[in-house]
Formats: structure tokens, sequence, C-alpha cells
């Protein structure tokens, strides 16, 4: 979340999270620009570090020592983290087109998204070869190519097809990793050969002789086959083939060849080198577009420089000083690139070679030299500093506003209260004509026809089911949060067996400049509607107004036959209890506020908060279910005590059966709880034996309290191993059986935890 409260003027947008952006993220947070909105739109939440990446392959680093987590570092600069990937770049209207959300518009923004090994022109090699990026992708089809080999009994062959640093690191490391595996195994090591492919007459054609020298002997008494003068014009399944050579028959193969640049930033018009690089003069700056500026890979700068992270990193620091100055329209400092610089390339069994210049060192020292420095620099970025305390009044740095952004704001601190805190109307048409609210013959009327209110009607034999809900943002994602808002207000219409016919909108957008409150209540609606148009609901109206923070929330309309109404008083003795989603919301965004969870159990949390209840109510009908409730703010045992004591029941948990988001765990032993956790404590009498339960390490989490939770729901004994297969098949992953439910015994309480 935003960390000041000075209003919007300027919106910065970072594409990629690259090793030059993280150290813009890492300034920015340091030293805010008041002002200044940061927005990260990243593909991967996680950025591997490039110099430790073939440590990770060889096996030396765990997953979190060798990347970096975009999201606390976002919080710490105030930025917004959108997970997703940019398709394309309007220039003319400062926008950025991104896959599954509304269009990102920009003020200033800066592209540092990376490179590809070129694999498209390459006949079979897209189909048959693993290429070395996107990373994360690398990564598990690594770990199934590794699971393969040690599971296959014949020997294999594995082709390297790239020449340079990362072609000869990737094919040590690699051999590294599986002939340790295959030792530990008591198996032939050398069972696994590997070849090494190269366009060129030499390995490592931009470091020097000394460090050829040394790795053509390394790469020899390793064993691994060197095949200079190949280029692969074409990849089948189990050969590459090189021009005007014999083919090189292979299992699997490993593609690290020179960098490609992505399509879009040229399509979109940006001065491009024929590569597709994005142009930049001395100071990072596109030389067609001086609101865009690049680094990294992604960059061509006047005077060329190798693909290499090195320099990414160096750019970090300049990038930050430009963007700043170009936001308040100050001059801008120049990027000057190393000569010289030195590289540290390991041979993947704790030892490297130095390469500067001219000049070549290899040693085990020099590979202990890399880990130290590597780890002091991911230490800068994943043991951030102390967030620091809210700026609590409103403020500009000098040079980010002008003249008519000031008079703008000017009369912010004039905005009246009552009926005067409502957006303006030109903004909510605005906003409006570009969302498509949905029509229905029984919503007689909506937005398609605006009046003073909506007017419903209720078919011949139905039923109306009515329910509210509001609450304040927790992620700075408009978007998402509307999704998350629209699937927790519906939750309990599909709780009650009730299909949606129409909401409305209730929202509260942070007093700013016209432009930025109507894209942010645009965002927030195209959210919501984005849950509820599949639903077949419309939206048939609303309210909004201007506050001190972003809130939202939806009265939802659902229709349901009388004889179908589930009602929390329906279990019976006998049934199984069934839960669709996993816990943990509660005590992971307490951990996320505190910038203590990782990004991806984040992500992973929030993809099920997005995950519409929909087609689990209409399983767990089908499955006989005899009461259901939605898991939100009560916590699971607060809805299921409410749930026994309306059916005269007791329940059984089986404590390890309760599904949890990843993370939520550790969140917990952490003794990081939300702030709703005590009250929802105070049910813990209704559990029987509560001395002993308590002990149990996940027994708070039975308390804390969801945010678009999961269904809970009895079904028939009989039906309910059915019906969690068909939640598992209809995408509920971790649905699941977690208790059952008895006649009412002799006990005071009415839950049992096993
Ligand atoms: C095996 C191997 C070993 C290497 N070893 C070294 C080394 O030891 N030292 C060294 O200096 N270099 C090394 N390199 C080179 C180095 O990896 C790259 O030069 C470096 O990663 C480039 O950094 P970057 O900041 O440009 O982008 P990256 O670090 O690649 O980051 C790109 C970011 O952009 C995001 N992204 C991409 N496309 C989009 C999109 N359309 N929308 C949103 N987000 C997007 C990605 O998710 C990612 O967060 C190695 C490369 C390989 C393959």
């Amino acid at each position: 979340m935003r960390r000041s409260n000075s209003p919007v003027v300027k919106d910065l947008v970072l594409v990629g999270g690259g090793h030059a952006h993280v150290a813009v993220l890492r300034r920015f947070g340091m030293q805010p620009l008041l002002g200044l909105r940061l927005t990260l739109i990243t593909r991967d939440l996680h950025t591997p570090y490039s110099g430790m990446l073939p440590g990770y392959l060889a096996g030396h680093y765990d997953y979190d020592a060798c990347h970096i987590d975009l999201r606390p570092l976002a919080q710490l600069a105030g930025a917004r983290l959108y997970h997703a990937e940019v398709e394309g770049l309007d220039l003319e209207n400062r926008e950025l087109r991104v896959a599954g959300r509304p269009a990102v518009p920009f003020d200033l923004l800066s592209i540092n998204t990376g490179s590809r090994p070129r694999t498209l022109d390459v006949p079979g090699a897209a189909e048959h070869a693993i290429p070395v990026k996107p990373i994360d992708r690398f990564l598990d089809r690594w770990e199934t190519l590794v699971a393969r080999c040690l599971a296959s009994r014949r020997p294999l062959r594995i082709g390297i097809v790239g020449g340079g640093a990362g072609g000869v690191e990737v094919a040590l490391a690699a051999q590294y990793r599986l002939q340790r595996l295959l030792a530990e195994r008591g198996e032939d090591p050398t069972r696994i050969r590997f070849a090494l492919l190269t366009q060129g007459p030499e390995i490592l054609p931009t470091h020097n002789s000394g460090v050829r020298s040394r790795f053509r002997r390394v790469l020899g008494e390793r064993g691994i086959e060197v095949l200079t003068g190949h280029r692969v014009v074409a990849v089948t399944a189990d050969a590459l083939l090189a021009q005007d050579q014999a083919p090189v028959a292979v299992d699997a193969v490993l593609w690290v060849t020179s960098a490609s640049a992505p399509d879009w930033p040229g399509a979109a018009g940006l001065a491009v080198t024929d590569e597709g690089f994005i142009r930049v003069d001395d100071h990072l700056r596109s030389v067609s577009h001086p609101e865009v500026f690049a680094a990294g890979d992604v960059a061509a700068l006047p005077d060329p420089r190798p693909k290499s992270g090195v320099f990414a990193v160096r750019q970090g620091p300049v990038l930050t000083e430009n963007l700043r100055r170009a936001a308040t329209g100050r001059g801008l400092v120049p990027y000057r690139p190393q000569r010289r610089f030195l590289g540290l390339i390991s041979t993947g069994d704790r030892y490297a070679v130095a390469s500067r210049g001219g000049w070549s060192l290899e040693g085990a020292w020099l590979w202990r030299a890399k880990d130290w420095i590597d780890r002091r620099f991911m230490d800068r970025f994943n043991r951030l500093p102390p967030m620091p305390a809210d700026q609590s009044a409103p403020a500009l740095a000098a040079g980010i506003a002008d003249r008519e952004a000031i008079r703008e704001l000017s009369t912010l601190a004039m905005r009246c209260g009552g009926c005067g805190a409502k957006v303006g109307s030109s903004v909510l048409t605005r906003v409006m004509q570009r969302l498509s609210a949905g029509t229905r013959a029984d919503v007689l009327v909506g937005l398609d026809a605006p009046d003073d209110a909506a007017v419903l009607m209720v078919p011949p034999g139905k039923l109306l089911v009515q329910s509210v809900d509001y609450f304040r943002a927790f992620i700075d994602d408009a978007y998402t949060f509307g999704q998350i808002a629209a699937n927790h207000a519906l939750g309990d219409l599909y709780a009650m067996g009730a299909e949606p016919q129409s909401v409305l909108a209730i929202a509260t957008v942070p007093y700013g400049r016209e432009r930025v409150v109507e894209e942010t209540l645009h965002d927030l609606m195209s959210g919501a509607l984005a849950i509820v148009g599949p639903t077949g609901a419309v939206l048939a109206g609303g309210h909004s107004s201007e506050g001190a923070e972003l809130a939202f929330g939806l009265t939802v309309n659902g229709l349901v036959d009388p004889g179908a109404v589930w009602r929390k008083g329906g279990l019976k003795p006998g049934d199984r209890l069934v839960l669709t989603k996993p816990l943990g919301t509660g005590t992971l965004f307490a951990a996320d506020m505190r910038r203590l969870a990782k990004g991806r159990w984040i992500d992973t949390a929030i993809a099920s908060m997005v995950l519409s209840s929909q087609a689990a109510a209409a399983c767990l009908r089908r499955h006989g279910a005899s009461a259901c409730t939605d898991v939100t703010g009560f916590g699971l045992l607060g809805h299921l005590v409410e749930m026994t004591r309306a059916s005269g029941v007791d329940a059984v948990l089986e404590i390890e059966a309760v599904p949890l988001l990843p993370g939520a765990a550790e969140t917990v032993a952490a003794g990081i709880l939300s702030s709703l956790q005590p009250q929802n404590l105070r049910l813990r009498r209704a559990v029987r034996d509560l001395e002993c339960a308590a002990r149990h390490p996940l027994y708070p989490l039975l308390f804390d309290p969801q945010t678009a939770g999961g269904l809970l729901a009895g079904v028939p004994a009989e039906h309910a191993d059915a019906c969690v297969a068909e939640l598992r098949a209809l995408g509920y992953g971790p649905a699941a059986v977690i208790g059952r439910i008895e006649a009412t015994g002799n006990a005071a309480e009415p839950i049992a935890i096993e």
C-alpha cells in the first residue's frame, strides 16, 4: 500500500522486475518522491539473480537465496504491484496493454524486461529445446529433466546450445548436479553425458584467450564434449542438426543462445535496433520518446555492451536518478558503462575463473569470493530496512506538479463531505461508458436506463436473497481488489443456494486529480464486473465518493427456489464437512502489511480469493449438500459454531485435513495474526478438550478471518469423496473433507478437534 497520502500527480510505471528496477524500487523506498506514484508490472514475482543462477542449478543455493522477492520491495517503495505481463504499448495515449486487466496509464515509463534466447527462427527449437529464459519456466522444466534423467536407467546425452558464459556455466552446473545425484544413488555418474554446441570457432568469444583455454581444459577434464563450428539450424525430438555437420544425437536440449528482444516495444513505435532492442541515449532514455526509459538487456546503448546482469545492476542508480529528474523537470545525468569489468564465471563445483580485459585467474577461493559478493548483493534486497513512518501530511516533491496540477490539487483541501464527496458526475459518466454493466429482463431499471434507483423484478415462484459487504482495500491494486470484494459479497448468495441476479456497488476512491480518480474507479469497477458479469448478474446501480482511502463493497441480490434455500441449520449427523478453499488469508495479509510474507504466498492467496465460488456451490448442490455457509470474518471455527448451533448437532474437525494456503503455517508459527483474531478466539469455548486442541501448531488458523473464503457445507457421507473429486476438477484444487457431523452428545462444547 502507498505509504504517503500525498495526492498522485504523476504515474511512473516500471515494466519488468529486472536487475535495474530492483535498485529503482529500493532507492525510491529509501527516498520517496512525493506526488509520484510507482507501479511495477511484472510477469514474475521473484527475480532470479543472474550471478547465482548457475549455483542454483548446481544445487548450491535454495530458491530464496538467489531470488529477489519483488513484493516486499514494491511495498518498501510504496509501489502498486501488478503481477501480469505487458503485451503492448500505446505511446499516443500513454498506456500499456496488460494481459487480464485494464490498460495501465503512465506519465513516465521505464522498461527492464530482460531478454530471451533466440529460438523462434530455428525450426523445432520452440518444441524440443528448453530455453534458459523465462527463467521460472526454465527452472520448472530443468527439475522435470532431472527427474526424467534419474528415472531412466539408460545412458542419456544432454545438448547445450550456446557457447557464451551462460552456456558454459549451465553445462558445468547441470553436469555437476546430475553427477552428484547419480553418485548418491550408487549409479555410474557418467551415465549422463553432455555436449556443448556453439556456432563460432571458439567458446566464450567475448572473453580473453586465457579464460578460453582455462575453460577448454575444465570442460575436457569433466568430459563435456565441445562442438565448435556447429550452427544449429534445426532441432528434432532426438537430434540437433547443425549446418554442414553430422546430426548430434541428444535426449534433451538446453538452449542458451544470444539474447533476443520482445516485439511489443518496436511494434508500438519506439525506436529499436534491427534486433528489436530499445535504443536509448546515454541517459537511458528512449531516443524517440522522452517519456520512456529502458535498462538492462532490453536496452541498446549508444556504445553497445554485452547483455549481462552486471550492466543492468550498474544502471539501476543512474536510472533512478534520471526517473526522479524527469518527473521533476530537471536535467538528466549520464550513464557511463565500464569498459572493462570483472567477470567471475563458475565451473559448477564451487570453483571459478576470473576474467577482466586480457587477464584471467582461477581457484576455489574465487568462487568463495563470488559467493560472498553475491550474497551481500542479495541481502540489500531481501533484508530491507524497517518500514519508514507514514507521511501524514499531504506534500509534494518540488517540481513534480505543473501549474495546472497545483491548481487542481488546491481545490482538494476544500472538498466537501456528504453529497459533496461524491465522485464528479463527468468522471462517473466516463467510467460507466467504458464498462458494460449488462442487462437482464428481470432488472427493469438498471444502468442501461439510469434513474434514481434500480427497479428489480422477482420472477414468480422465486425468492429474493440480499446481502451487503464493504471493506477497506488491503492491496494497492484496484482491479484485483474489485474482483476480491465482488467474490466476498457474492459468497453470501452462494451460501444460501441463490444465483446472483443484480448488484449495486459502493465505492470510496482516494482524493486526487480527476484522471487518477477516474482510472482508480474504472479499475475497481472493471475488477468487480470481471467477477459479476460471468455469473449472469448485472450491475444495476451504485454510489461513489471520494475519501481518505480506497474502499469498496456491493449489495448483492440473488434468486432462489423456495425449496432450495440452504440454511446454516440443515446439518445432519453423518454428514461430512467439505471446505472448498484453503484458509490463511488473515495471517498472510497481516504478514504482508509488515513485509514479512513472500511474494509467491500472497500471489497464491490472491488467486484463491479471486476464484468465484459459483461453480463450487452448484457442485455442492449436485452432491446433496444439506447446509452451507461461506467462511469469512469469523474464521472457520466461528462459522462452524454458527452451523452446529443452528442445526442442533456436534462436529468433529480433522485439523490435519484442513487445507491451508502456502505460507500460512509459517506466518502463524511466527506469531503473525490478523487484528481480528483475538475477537474470533473468544469462540474457543465451543471447543472440547481445549488445552489439548490448542497445542496443535495449526490451531490458530481455525480462527483466522478469511476474505473471499471458501464454502463450508455438510454433504452426505456417501457423496463426500465424489463431491471433493469434482470440486478439484472444477479448479478448487485444495478442496477437502475436513470433518464430520455427529448427533449432540453429553459435552457442553459442540466442536471436537482431532
Ligand atoms: C545461465 C545464465 C547465467 C548468467 N550468468 C550471469 C552472470 O553470472 N553475471 C551476469 O552479469 N549476467 C549473467 N547472465 C545474463 C543475465 O541473466 C542477464 O543479462 C540479466 O538477467 C538481464 O537482466 P535484466 O535486468 O535486463 O532483466 P531480467 O533480470 O531478465 O528481468 C526481466 C524482468 O522482466 C519481467 N518481464 C519480462 N517480460 C515482461 C513483460 N512483457 N511484462 C512484464 N514483465 C516482464 C520478468 O518477469 C523479469 O522480472 C546469465 C544469463 C544466463 C542465461
